[in-house]
């Protein structure tokens, strides 16, 4: 991988010490980004599709721009990327989109693999309207394999939900194949993509998921925006579940008309700066190159997995990373110990169910201390990682019964 340059963000370079190993909660942003906010907010930081005046239309242009960058970086037509607040919203919104399709007979596939905004949107859908929550089994890997999916996929299958890459164990479901099932069925297929799109490269035409939920801030974004791809006839054939300004063609007394995909889905002053900081993020990571930016996490990841391996005391749930995540516990410690004792190493993980319960509780735990890599972090963080977790180690021996 080329070189990332430490300076490009600023975050680390005003804390030197600091070892930032939680990029899967949000990643760190570099000065590019953080520019082209500021830009925005010093020099043309107006409303977007509203004003006539100069100003005005340089916001929109900008904010616009973002859908085409968006659309070349994921292989889709700009149409089909509608602007949402981030995963969370966009899974949340599409469930409520497609809720008057659920009938009381229908099955919605899901995994514990989901995170909470995957699955609880559709517990909902379940409870309004009868129809059946499916979970498929994992394998031993903790993986969805097509074998697996095979015996939950029947004519009653409306829609399916496969995250992509796991935010607690990084393990990477065959979403192409899965999807080619599913849609032997006629379900509809949602891929929770908010772990794999800022990490390696995600074509919707290839994969020919129908829809795909990502996250701005994960992949070197801002905060408060987010993507949400669909196919344009699929998409397009939904009503909105957000009413108000810029959304509608012309609103009546009783009756509103509304605009086509994506406008319809996206009513109200969106995240303007947050959506206009995602461009020079992707572009970013495009100059890095998608399949460099996997494998160098993939590296560092694989490097702490090695090296700790062998240790008794410790349960792995990552053995062999297949992302840039790492997941373990001391065995007879409580998460929060363990992360709390490694933040006296200056690093940062993140310990706990990581907002996705079912996945600890099926992995037998309350919760887990994850460390997550990015392109930033180097292999001599990788290797501190490594004897901070040896030193908690030590430093818990005697407090196990
Ligand atoms: N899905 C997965 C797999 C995630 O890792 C996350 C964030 N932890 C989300 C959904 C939700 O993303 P956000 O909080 O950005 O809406």
């Amino acid at each position: 991988m080329n070189e990332v340059k430490r300076a490009d963000f600023p975050l680390l370079e005003n804390n030197k010490e600091m070892i930032y190993l939680d990029s899967a909660a949000t990643s760190i942003k570099p000065k590019q980004v953080i520019d082209k906010i500021n830009e925005y907010y010093t020099t043309y930081g107006v409303n977007v599709h509203r004003g006539v005046y100069d100003m005005s239309s340089r916001a929109t242009d900008e904010y616009e721009d973002v859908r085409n960058v968006v659309a070349k970086f994921i292989n889709c037509k700009p149409k089909e990327v509608v602007y949402t607040k981030g995963t969370t919203n966009g899974l949340n919104m599409l469930a409520n989109m497609l809720l008057p399709k659920i009938n009381k007979d229908d099955e919605i596939v899901v995994s514990v693999l989901d995170h909470h905004s995957a699955v609880m949107p559709w517990q909902r859908v379940a409870k309004a309207t009868g129809a059946k929550l499916i979970f498929v089994e994992l394998d031993e890997n903790n993986k969805i394999t097509v074998e697996n999916f095979k015996k939950v996929l029947n004519n009653k299958t409306k829609v399916v939900n496969i995250t992509y890459v796991s935010n607690v164990l990084g393990v990477v479901n065959p979403v192409k194949e899965l999807t080619k099932l599913a849609h032997e069925f006629n379900s509809i297929v949602i891929c929770d993509g908010a772990q794999a799109v800022p990490h390696m490269k995600v074509d919707v035409k290839d994969l020919d998921v129908d829809f795909l939920a990502f996250s701005s801030h994960k992949m070197l974004g801002p905060t408060g925006s987010g993507i949400l791809y669909g196919k344009y006839n699929l998409l397009n054939s939904l009503d909105p579940v957000e009413f108000g300004g810029d959304m509608n063609d012309g609103v009546e007394m009783y009756e509103a008309t509304y605009k086509d995909a994506p406008e319809k889905f996206e009513a109200g002053t969106p995240s303007i700066a947050g959506l206009i900081g995602l461009k020079p993020a992707i572009q970013y990571l495009e100059n890095i190159g998608m399949d460099n930016v996997h494998k160098h996490s993939l590296e560092l990841a694989t490097y702490v997995a090695e090296h700790i391996r062998n240790n008794e005391m410790l349960e792995l749930y990552t053995k062999y990373p297949e992302s840039g995540i790492i997941t373990f516990n001391i065995k007879g410690i409580h998460p929060h110990d363990t992360a709390t004792y490694l933040s006296t190493h200056n690093i940062c993980v993140r310990a706990g169910h990581h907002c996705a319960q079912l996945i600890t509780h099926y992995l037998g735990c309350m919760g887990t201390v994850r460390a997550s890599f990015y392109i930033y972090n180097t292999l001599d963080d990788a290797k501190k990682l490594v004897e901070a977790i040896n030193a908690a180690c030590d430093y818990f021996k005697e407090w196990i019964i």
